[in-house]
């Protein structure tokens, strides 16, 4: 392919992305406000101005604004900011290894995308959305193999142990992890906690962060989308 091709895809898909982003941040703050999703229009936080659409574009509504309020001038959020980049980049970084790709990973990852939001801003994830990314995923990956019904069970287990026993492993985790080996196998699995935990210790080394929980799914998304790394070298 082009260049040029190349670059044209990328930007739509950076668009596309940063745009889910936005919309995605956007339905996390009305859930937590308890607003309507749909109708209620998009206001500053702070000064309750609604926001014009040049305010609404991803990314560059945040940076034109040098990331204040156009009418109060009180900060706006950097998250929404955080979730709109990552939304871009991680959809260019998914075209790059497409080949990589099943359609159960894209459902996964869109899922994890907005859990990992939601779990950075409130360290919960709402059983509707569990719900919905366990049944896509269980169709996804019919028809089932035996060793895939077993080493699901025990593994189910052995969390549901560990979650009584240790209390820092949430219910949404144990879920995602367990969805992760049920789609794929036991060394895919091993390599995407091994890649998450890592990230964990680092990020929060940098942090100086000792105390209080640690949101787990951004890591793991993060974590999903460098698991293609170890085919590219
Ligand atoms: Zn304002």
């Amino acid at each position: 392919m082009r260049f040029s091709q190349n670059l044209f895809i990328n930007c739509w898909l950076f668009i596309f992305g940063s745009c889910l982003g936005s919309f995605f941040t956007l339905l996390i703050d009305r859930w937590l406000t308890q607003r309507e999703v749909v109708y209620t229009r998009s206001a500053c936080e702070f000064c309750q101005t609604p926001l014009a659409y040049y305010d609404l574009c991803p990314v560059v509504g945040y940076l034109q604004q040098h990331g204040h309020c156009r009418y109060c001038d009180n900060d706006i959020p950097s998250h929404s900011l955080t979730a709109e980049l990552l939304g871009g980049l991680s959809c260019c970084w998914l075209w790059q290894v497409h080949f990589w790709l099943q359609p159960v990973d894209i459902w996964l990852l869109f899922w994890l995308y907005l859990a990992a939001l939601l779990d950075y801003r409130t360290q919960f994830v709402y059983q509707g959305i569990l719900t919905t990314m366990v049944v896509g995923s269980m169709v996804l990956t019919l028809p089932y193999s035996k060793i895939q019904l077993i080493t699901g069970l025990i593994f189910g287990l052995l969390l549901f142990v560990l979650q009584h026993w240790h209390h820092g492993l949430g219910e949404a985790d144990l879920v995602w992890l367990l969805v992760l080996l049920f789609s794929h196998n036991f060394t895919w699995l091993l390599e995407i906690i091994l890649i998450s935990n890592l990230l964990v210790v680092i990020h929060q080394q940098l942090l100086r962060k000792a105390h209080g929980p640690i949101p787990y799914l951004p890591y793991l998304f993060v974590s999903y989308l460098l698991l293609p790394l170890g085919q590219l070298f």
